[in-house]
């Protein structure tokens, strides 16, 4: 019996397919044959969310996440899975609403990097990820990680990048090149890994672009999906 995993996606639409491929393709890696993932997506129009988040409309953002969520618990679905970093911001209070299990994006990428035997590892993403404490404080003070993000002026490139290209399914080789050159600057500055810590950067950035490894927050939280909806 595969758990149904309910996926709050269309931050932006363009990662929320790569979520769905890759659970269904793993899927039939581990069940054979015509095997499909069972789930349910609520996909948001983006415009409405970046409008709230730009202007630090947090709350009436954590609003729409909250009802987002519980529309999946209504319609079957056995636990959550935000498919956007930014938006793991408002996850506890998501998760205090509803009466299924929320999988946190952080926390399977890592317990690889743990694994890995990693301390000091970098963050790419939004200024919103890069910047307040939701996302690098789980890293640090849950487990224990000393984490870079790029200076200031690498950080505005990355956040431009993400919202002016890559949301809008844009992917400019010159945006690559910025990204490598940021990477680089942090691996300089002792990043044994880079985290791409938003969900379309996979789409930029592949393992070729760096010189150490990159963990890849899409592909790993959409594994665990699958783990826990295939567990037990
Ligand atoms: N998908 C992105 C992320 O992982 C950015 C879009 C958003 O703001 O949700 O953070």
């Amino acid at each position: 019996m595969q758990k149904i995993i309910g996926l709050i996606g269309g931050m932006s639409w363009e990662s929320s397919a790569e979520y769905y491929r890759i659970i269904n393709e793993l899927v039939r890696e581990r069940l054979g044959g015509l095997r499909s993932a069972q789930c349910l997506m609520w996909s948001f129009d983006f415009a409405e969310i970046e409008a709230l988040q730009s202007t630090g409309h947090w709350d009436d953002a954590t609003q729409e996440m909250i009802k987002a969520a519980q529309r999946l618990e209504r319609g079957g679905a056995d636990f959550v899975v935000i498919c956007t970093n930014t938006m793991h911001r408002m996850a506890d209070d998501v998760q205090a609403a509803i009466n299924i299990p929320l999988l946190h994006i952080a926390d399977p990428t890592a317990e690889r990097m743990k694994k890995a035997g990693l301390s000091k590892v970098g963050l790419l993403g939004t200024a919103f990820t890069m910047e307040q404490d939701f996302y690098k404080g789980r890293l640090i003070n849950k487990h224990g990680f000393d984490v870079l993000v790029p200076d200031d002026d690498d950080r505005k490139i990355v956040h431009q990048i993400i919202y002016d290209e890559l949301v809008q399914g844009i992917v400019n080789e010159s945006s690559r090149l910025a990204y490598r050159e940021i990477i680089d600057r942090l691996v300089a500055r002792g990043a044994q890994a880079i985290i791409l810590g938003c969900t379309e950067i996979m789409l930029l950035v592949k393992q070729s672009d760096s010189s150490v490894p990159v963990y890849d927050t899409t592909t790993i939280h959409a594994e665990a999906a699958v783990e826990h909806s295939l567990a037990g």
